[in-house]
């Protein structure tokens, strides 16, 4: 075993996630007659406060789904330069969805009201596209949490002009465990969510979308139409259903270390980290790169069995934690790290 500091994706189901795959009630979905990916669907809608939900693969194709079911081809969307769908997924609205994309360029990768009244396009002007669709991040990417009262304001504005909102939640829980707000909270100021299964709820495979019975219906057909139907999927829903119910609530542990690590970097002499800004799992941090071997950290860390992300010739660097981080784990990165000062 590996001590990753890469991401959360790289988190190993549970032991009862591995057992739960001998008691899942199956059939086939797309006869939606798996019974325990139905049961995972009645609680992703519950979780969220939303009619209905769907499993789906990955986030990357909850996300583009919700894009391609809010939008008509030659929509725009508006959305943050930084966000998800538009920075690691493939160019995939434009691929999928024929829509363009107009960008809010934000330090802190927030889409704000004001935002969105200023990049609405006008109607009735033959000349522009129509706006339709505002997506949101929460946390972001970069691992920030979005305030309730900012995302409120960005959903009643966005309503208000007649357009759809959809979140990308990814890790919506460990926001929520910020935020010390229920999921549902956050989602009052959406009209669909994604969120991920297998990051640091642990989950093998899969996202949630969630939305209006309506809105879920399209997915279900635009799931079928990328070839995202799937046959028993008990296999692997059943461990969503231990995610949501056991792994959720254990974020906090993750969003501690993160703490530990971010303080332990920020006090070595070389190497910078902004705490105020680590509010989940996610630590970004600088490295001075004439202070440090990295030549050496790397043998060291090889030793010890330890993946993480190396610093990039700017010196940023990312850190993540989770369920298969422990204290010690970060103790050890932290020491061979001061080891390899020059
Ligand atoms: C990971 C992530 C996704 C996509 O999820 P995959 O399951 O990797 O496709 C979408 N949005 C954000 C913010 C993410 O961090």
């Amino acid at each position: 075993m590996f001590i990753d500091f890469r991401s959360d994706t790289v988190t190993m189901p549970t032991k009862e996630m591995k057992e739960s795959v001998f008691t899942a009630k199956l059939g086939d979905d797309v006869y939606e007659e798996d019974e325990t990916t139905k049961e995972l669907q009645k609680l992703a809608s519950e979780v969220t406060g939303k009619e209905d939900s769907i499993f789906v693969p990955s986030g990357v194709m909850g996300n583009q789904l919700c894009v391609m079911s809010h939008t008509t081809s030659g929509n725009e969307v508006i959305l943050g330069e930084m966000s998800h769908i538009i920075d690691n997924e493939a160019g995939a609205s434009a691929f999928l969805s024929r829509v363009t994309l107009r960008t809010v360029l934000n330090n802190d990768f927030t889409v704000y009201d004001k935002d969105i009244i200023r990049l609405m396009r006008p109607k009735n002007n033959i000349q522009k596209p129509n706006t339709s669709l505002v997506c949101l991040e929460n946390a972001t990417a970069m691992g920030n949490v979005i305030p309730l009262n900012i995302m409120a304001n960005s959903f009643n504005t966005a309503k208000s002009l007649g357009l759809s909102v959809h979140l990308d939640g990814a890790r919506i829980f460990n926001a929520s465990t910020y935020l010390g707000v229920g999921v549902k909270d956050i989602c009052k100021y959406t009209d669909s969510v994604m969120f991920c299964l297998s990051k640091g709820l642990c989950a093998p495979m899969g996202s949630m979308v969630c939305g209006t019975k309506e809105f879920i219906k399209k997915v279900r057909q635009n799931r079928k139409l990328l070839g995202g139907g799937q046959r028993q999927l008990g296999f692997v829903t059943n461990a969503g259903i231990i995610a949501i119910e056991q792994m959720s609530k254990r974020l906090f542990k993750d969003h501690e270390n993160a703490q530990f690590l971010a303080k332990t970097l920020n006090d070595i002499d070389g190497i910078t980290c902004d705490i105020e800004k680590v509010h989940i799992n996610i630590v970004f941090c600088k490295f001075n790169m004439t202070k440090f071997n990295i030549e050496k950290m790397s043998t060291l860390l090889k030793e010890n069995n330890i993946k993480i992300s190396y610093p990039d010739k700017s010196g940023e660097c990312r850190f993540v934690t989770h369920n298969d981080i422990k204290v010690k784990d970060c103790e050890l990165l932290i020491d061979i790290i001061k080891s390899c000062k020059i």
